[in-house]
């Protein structure tokens, strides 16, 4: 009923997005006790999940922290045409900077994060794969727990959704699925489905890339396959369906669950520390928006689900990480830990675009005001139409798809091997464990690329420009099909820290982008392949010319001149707090306890070890799901 009211707001109103969020969202805890069971660190994908599944046991207390609002009714949020447009209100999104990208020529950038409840699915794009089956088998192997492997994983993947198998239109678009990958019970809860629009142009896509068509791009197998991704998304009403939607909005009124919104957690409170004790959280402490500090006390364990700059932020700020960075940043060290905030891994995100004479792309919109209004009213009257859809085909391209030079590829392929050690040094900040656990990071996925069977890179089609020149006015009135390059594997590794002891002040942060030599290679040759994707039959019926990286971009040289000058994060952080053994620089074991500590665990993507192959909503539902199973840990 609410969101049909907002729906009637959209459409009075949608236009340039608002510029601040308007709700009234506030720190008022309805019966704030001052000692819970459980206190979660930021309400995001991983966060509101774990708190909604330890209450079901209604003898169990849980605290939520959440330093953003409850943005869940905003129609730029659950409206899936307008997505894109909510991660550009500064309330909602971190906006994390990162310092000089030297092999981005110095640019520094920036990564969207999540601010609100929900975290990232509030503002994500709603693409909701699954990563290579291998890759997760990968992370039981490191941690040498066979509980950490596609097929015992499967079941939790299954438990966190409420799958709609797609009907014959959405078939007849491309749409396609498994019955074994997927559930849909009582218990299920984020509603994942296929949109009811779609653009013709990404149709005529698939068939242009020449990969396998996909059965179901979560079924463990996407590499070298091209499909339509299942989306988080409501078929029952084409609305957006965040981690708000599936865990929290039904179950907001138990008594057992406090959740606080537009608070921050400052730090957690330990028991204080004795010879021959394990470290002991007793509490979390956060701030008010009027300043005010606060604190909440925990009988059983804190849960730490901030994100995989937020976490290790936290712990920092706590006194947890290297002793050197927290003495610099004018922490007292309170554990040794010196890995918290290495291992730091985004994917990267670049582009090629061009004209296109299809009727209609997600363009026609804004170059419309008449066919918008027109597209608004459907939404709004039966929600079909352009809006109803955050449409995208997805590719995994395997080496050979992206190398179509063999000789060339094991060239590279040799040079890798050669340079494992080196790399590994230079990105584990003198940590010899780290530096064997990225050798084995580095091992494994060698592996992959040399038996030709796991994808560094994902195509996917967007039926509308995509590409560097964020801003509408700045670029040709006129329609356009893009390709997005995601480099989904990289080799570099970054880290994230704190430099000062206020908790309102923003890390340093380093991913690192393009510093090892395979990923600005893989992801020139990625975008070579897209720029030549939107000019192969039949997409070439609507080719009219490129626009992005430009005529003048022609040779190799070039092309990585403009990537280095234009790529940025896909806003896929993780692996900053990873789940790998301690004498691989591991930073919480494979039950996500940190390392030296009895009570405080790490759930969100932090702790996935290394780069999967998928954007990674579903998979933080699944790590957040298997934590709370019975029996699981
Ligand atoms: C713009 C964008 C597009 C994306 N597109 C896709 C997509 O299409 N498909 C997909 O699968 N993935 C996508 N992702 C990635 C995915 O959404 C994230 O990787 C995932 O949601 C991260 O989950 P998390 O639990 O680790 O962190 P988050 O969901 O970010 O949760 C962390 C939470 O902690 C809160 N927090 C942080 N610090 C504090 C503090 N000190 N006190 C209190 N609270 C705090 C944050 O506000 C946030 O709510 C996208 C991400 C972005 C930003």
């Amino acid at each position: 009923m609410q969101r049909l009211a907002r729906g009637l707001l959209f459409a009075l109103t949608l236009g340039p997005a608002p510029p601040a969020f308007s709700h009234p969202f506030s720190f008022e805890s309805r019966t704030l006790s001052a000692r819970y069971d459980y206190v979660v660190i930021g309400g995001g994908n991983a966060g509101i999940a774990v708190a909604s599944r330890l209450t079901e046991d209604s003898n169990v207390t849980v605290a939520v922290i959440e330093a953003g609002p409850n943005a869940e009714d905003l129609p730029e949020v659950f409206i899936p045409g307008l997505t894109g447009a909510a991660k550009s209100f500064s309330t909602l999104n971190w906006a994390y900077k990162t310092v000089p990208q030297e092999n981005f020529g110095g640019r520094n950038t920036s990564i969207a994060a999540g601010k609100a409840l929900g975290g990232g699915t509030i503002i994500n794009s709603m693409i909701h794969p699954r990563a290579e089956k291998k890759q997760y088998d990968g992370w039981g192997i490191l941690n040498d727990d066979p509980r950490w492997t596609w097929d015992a994983l499967l079941p939790y993947f299954k438990k966190s959704e409420v799958f709609t198998p797609p009907n014959d239109f959405q078939i007849e678009n491309d749409a396609s699925y498994m019955d074994e990958f997927h559930a849909s019970s009582a218990e299920g809860r984020v509603k994942v489905g296929f949109p009811n629009y779609f653009f013709p142009q990404s149709q005529l896509w698939a068939s242009a890339t020449d990969f396998e068509p996909s059965m179901d791009l979560a079924n463990g197998h996407p590499q070298g396959t091209v499909g339509v991704s299942p989306n988080a998304l409501d078929a029952r009403n084409n609305t957006r369906c965040s981690a708000v939607c599936g865990y929290y909005t039904p179950f907001r009124d138990r008594p057992n669950l406090d959740v606080m919104t537009d608070v921050l957690a400052t730090r957690i409170i330990w028991d204080p520390p004795s010879p021959n004790t394990t470290l002991r959280a007793v509490g979390v402490e956060f701030r008010s928006k009027d300043g005010q500090t606060h604190q909440v006390f925990v009988r059983k364990e804190v849960i730490l689900s901030a994100g995989a700059i937020g976490s290790p932020k936290i712990l920092e700020l706590s006194g947890v990480g290297n002793a050197t960075i927290l003495k610099a940043a004018g922490i007292n060290s309170i554990l040794e830990l010196p890995t918290v905030g290495e291992n730091f891994i985004d994917h990267v995100h670049s582009w090629a675009n061009s004209f296109t004479t299809a009727e209609y792309t997600r363009d026609s919109l804004k170059l419309d005001a008449d066919l918008d209004k027109q597209q608004q009213r459907l939404w709004y009257h039966n929600r079909t139409g352009m809006y109803s859809a955050a449409p995208r085909s997805l590719s995994l391209a395997l080496p050979s798809q992206l190398f179509e030079d063999d000789d060339e590829l094991n060239e590279v392929l040799e040079d890798t091997r050669r340079d494992v050690e080196y790399y590994a040094e230079l990105f584990s900040n003198g940590n010899k464990n780290l530096t064997r656990g990225i050798k084995w990071q580095y091992n494994f996925a060698l592996k992959g690329w040399e038996e030709d069977n796991s994808a560094p890179v994902e195509l996917n089609f967007e039926p509308g420009y995509a590409g560097p020149t964020k801003n509408f006015a700045d670029r040709p009135a006129r329609k356009f099909s893009s390709i997005n390059a995601v480099l989904l594997n990289p080799f570099s590794r970054g880290r994230t820290h704190i430099s000062s002891p206020n908790p309102t002040d923003m890390p340093v942060i380093d991913p690192a982008y393009y510093t090892h030599p395979l990923d600005v290679i893989t992801h020139v040759k990625a975008i070579q392949r897209a720029r030549e994707m939107l000019r192969m039959p039949p997409l070439d019926g609507i080719y009219d010319g490129e626009f992005e990286p430009g005529a003048d971009v022609d040779s190799e040289e070039a092309l990585t001149e403009w990537a280095v000058d234009t790529s940025g994060s896909d806003n896929h952080i993780m692996g900053s707090l990873a789940m790998m053994p301690e004498e691989f620089g591991g930073v919480v074991d494979s039950e996500l306890r940190v390392y030296g500590i009895e009570n405080v665990r790490v759930v969100d993507a932090s702790i996935i070890p290394f780069p999967i192959s998928a954007h990674l909503s579903a998979t933080v539902y699944m790590i957040a799901e298997r934590v709370c199973s019975p029996g699981a840990t």
